[in-house]
């Protein structure tokens, strides 16, 4: 669907920033009702754009109209009256309208007597616009748009607007009408021509005047299924400033775009790969080449790695992290949580020392003498793969000569925190890795400035999780299936939405959800809670004994979504599902099933959630591929949690858009590389426009680098 508001365009016009309570019909009640829609100015009213269309150019006869049909109609009122629906006793409101060839019902299931009667009296005709149905082989319209007219008149194709609270669609079509009238010819398009044409799209002007107010012959199955080309005009400019501010920001990460090339140490694969005790799968050894070629190119490497949990990631960072140590440079490797810094650590100390790596831990729970030894470790060079959380971005800490960064999780950071990391050397190459896996479309824009690699299989011997909705009713088959597994010497995880009971709220939280489980099966069974406010000692303690075996069931909240790794952990129950994300449970349930066994994951269903919720939790157990899921989440929800979306500058677009049309979304990529290719910095003249727009949108900060 095409989002109603879009961006604003860039000429500082007096009648164009006038506020909208300039306008006549428009106080400062309705001002304020259309504000909370962002809605200030009569720029912004222009482009507060219809969302469907009704056709009232033919008015159908009775006879003529159809299931599902979307019809205008007349026709004089046979009987009116309230009915006694039975067995319910509710009551609703009956017109019976007759236009000679056929008979409609209209129905109202709200209604106010008094306005229904008023209808009545008024006149014998009425013109009607609605969906027809058939019930009981008779057709009616349920709520019909009803207006008191004696003999037939056809209308327009009528732009209807989402509703505005306070503002009824006669007020608001008529301060647009108003703002096309006397603003629409102060609007200047800032899209430069060639593009336009090359594109086949109309100009701003023609095209905002024809969204709102359609020519009498236009096709009204495209204008409702918003592909006209006004409307592909308007999909078109959404993409292209964010192509367009995501290239340059790419441009100008990459600076002179001059680092000296690393060299491949000798025999690197085959060294890299003996010091593991495992074979690297075919796509692993693909995305570790990439990142060697990058690395040897004498660029400075941008790259991302997607891939899904459980896939291997941590490896291909190792081996990046091989080349740049062997070149004599250090590393720094930043995740996003205590937890997840640590078992780096763990895997990088584990490797042996013919790789020569000299790992080391700086995380916030580091204190005092302690830190000041790592600060110190670091600025002497006496360490050379430095592994932490967010802590790595202190300006305490100065790298001897840091070569690589490394972002685990990188969903998880802003770009902001990227780039202050970056700030501590001089162009590093940069390799970020991310288990939300997202289509190709969507990395073009999101990561337009990386390139990407995908790791698509997984190590071999993975098992994989079985996932299955249980209605929340069924509580004792689940803990059934939690008992058996714990007596089988298997390990358990149950998370819930929230650590803490909330005064009337029915939310399971972890606190009582341990002293239950707890009380259930302890002494038998060892039972441990984790959530985000232990400290980060606790958390790390519990995290461990769980790793080890030495706690059977652990109820935590989402703290473990990220990529820990605890092999005898196959049950994980999740409560409250529909609180998640879609991507963020398949996440969760990646947890389990990493080691001998199949996972088994448990989405307990509350009763009565929406349907919508429930479509998401068939997905998730129909599904165990990350790509697909999170298209899929993406179509439902338009936004996904595709946290750093915002921060990538695609915040305004709707991803269901990005996901239905790629190939504008290429094409719109194309021309802006294009432009950038003719004036990388938007200094000519004739890119002046260009230029003021993004400003306009992204503020001069944000192309603070051009
Ligand atoms: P993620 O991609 O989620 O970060 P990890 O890097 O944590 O995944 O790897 C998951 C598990 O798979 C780890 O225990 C790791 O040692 C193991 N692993 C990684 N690559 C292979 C491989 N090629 N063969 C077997 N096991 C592997
Ligand atoms: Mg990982």
């Amino acid at each position: 669907m095409l989002k109603e508001k879009a961006f604003s365009y860039p000429i500082n016009d007096e009648r164009l920033a006038a506020p909208i309570h300039s306008l006549k019909g428009i106080g400062s009640k309705r001002a304020e009702a259309l504000e909370r829609k962002g809605i200030r100015t009569i720029e912004e009213l222009l482009f507060f754009f219809p969302f469907r269309y009704e056709d009232r150019r033919k008015i159908v006869k009775l006879s003529e109209v159809s299931e599902g049909m979307e019809a205008f109609v007349w026709g004089r009122i046979a009987s009116a009256g309230e009915e006694c629906l039975l067995p319910s006793g509710k009551r609703i409101f009956k017109i019976e309208l007759d236009d000679g060839t056929g008979r409609l019902a209209l129905v109202w299931f709200h209604y106010q007597k008094a306005h229904m009667w008023q209808l009545v009296s008024h006149g014998k005709g009425l013109c009607v616009f609605g969906k027809v149905r058939f019930f009981k082989r008779r057709a009616q319209i349920v709520h019909p748009d009803v207006q008191v007219v004696d003999t037939p008149r056809p209308g327009g194709l009528e732009p209807i607007y989402s509703e505005v609270k306070g503002v009824s669609s006669r007020v608001l079509r008529n301060a647009i009408t108003q703002a096309l009238d006397k603003c629409l010819d102060a609007l200047v398009d800032p899209i430069p021509a060639w593009i336009l044409e090359r594109m086949h799209l109309p100009g701003l002007v023609k095209c905002i005047r024809a969204l709102h107010t359609p020519s009498p012959d236009a096709d009204a199955d495209d204008y409702n299924a918003l592909a006209t080309p006004f409307h592909q005009r308007v999909r078109f400019d959404r993409f292209f400033w964010v192509m367009l501010v995501v290239l340059l920001r790419k441009y100008a990460r990459q600076g002179p775009g001059k680092v000296r090339p690393l060299a491949l140490p000798r025999d690197f694969l085959h060294r890299f790969t003996r010091a593991l005790p495992f074979p690297l799968t075919d796509d692993q050894v693909h995305v570790i080449r990439e990142i060697a070629d990058d690395m040897q190119s004498g660029r400075p490497m941008n790259r991302l790695v997607q891939g899904d949990v459980g896939c291997g990631k941590t490896v291909v960072g190792a081996a990046a992290a091989f080349m740049a140590v062997s070149n004599g440079f250090q590393v720094a490797l930043m995740a996003p949580t205590q937890i997840l810094a640590r078992q780096h650590f763990v895997f990088f100390s584990n490797l042996p020392p013919q790789l020569g790596f000299r790992p080391i831990l700086l995380t916030g729970a580091l204190k005092g003498n302690e830190r000041a030894k790592v600060y110190n470790c670091i600025r002497h060079g006496d360490c050379d793969v430095i592994i932490g959380t967010q802590a790595l971005i202190q300006e305490e800490v100065i790298f001897h000569r840091l070569g690589l960064i490394i972002i685990d999780e990188q969903h998880r950071f802003g770009v902001r925190q990227r780039s202050l990391l970056a700030q501590k050397a001089n162009h590093p190459h940069v390799l970020v890795m991310t288990a939300t896996p997202i289509p190709r479309t969507l990395a073009m824009v999101v990561y337009a400035d990386l390139d990407v690699s995908v790791i698509r299989t997984r190590p071999p011997g993975y098992k994989g999780v079985i996932t299955e909705v249980v209605p929340d009713r069924e509580k004792r088959r689940i803990y059934d299936i939690v008992t058996k597994r714990m007596e089988q010497g298997e390990q358990v995880v149950v998370i819930c939405p929230v650590i803490e009971g909330q005064e009337g709220s029915d939310l399971k939280n972890a606190l009582d959800m341990f002293e239950g489980l707890r009380r259930l099966y302890s002494p038998r069974f060892t039972v441990a809670l984790i959530h985000g406010e232990l400290s980060p000692g606790e958390k790390d303690a519990v995290m461990e004994a769980f790793r080890a075996g030495r706690i059977q069931l652990l109820v935590a909240t989402t703290v473990v979504e990220v990529g820990v790794h605890a092999p005898g952990a196959t049950v994980m129950v999740i409560e409250h599902p529909e609180r998640f994300g879609l991507a963020q449970l398949h996440q969760l349930r990646g947890r389990v099933g990493r080691g001998e066994r199949e996972g088994l994951c448990l989405l307990v269903k509350p009763a009565g959630i929406p349907e919508q919720a429930e479509e998401r939790l068939r997905i998730l157990a129909s599904c165990d591929d990350g790509f697909e899921i999170s298209e899929q989440d993406l179509l439902l929800r338009g936004q996904g949690e595709l946290v750093g979306i915002r921060q990538s500058g695609v915040g305004e677009l709707d991803m269901r858009e990005v996901i239905n049309y790629p190939n504008l979304l290429m094409a719109a990529r194309e021309v802006a590389e294009q432009l950038l290719q003719d004036d990388p910095h938007l200094s000519k003249p004739e890119h002046d426009l260009v230029k003021r727009h993004l400003m306009r949108i992204y503020g001069k900060q944000a192309l603070h680098e051009l």
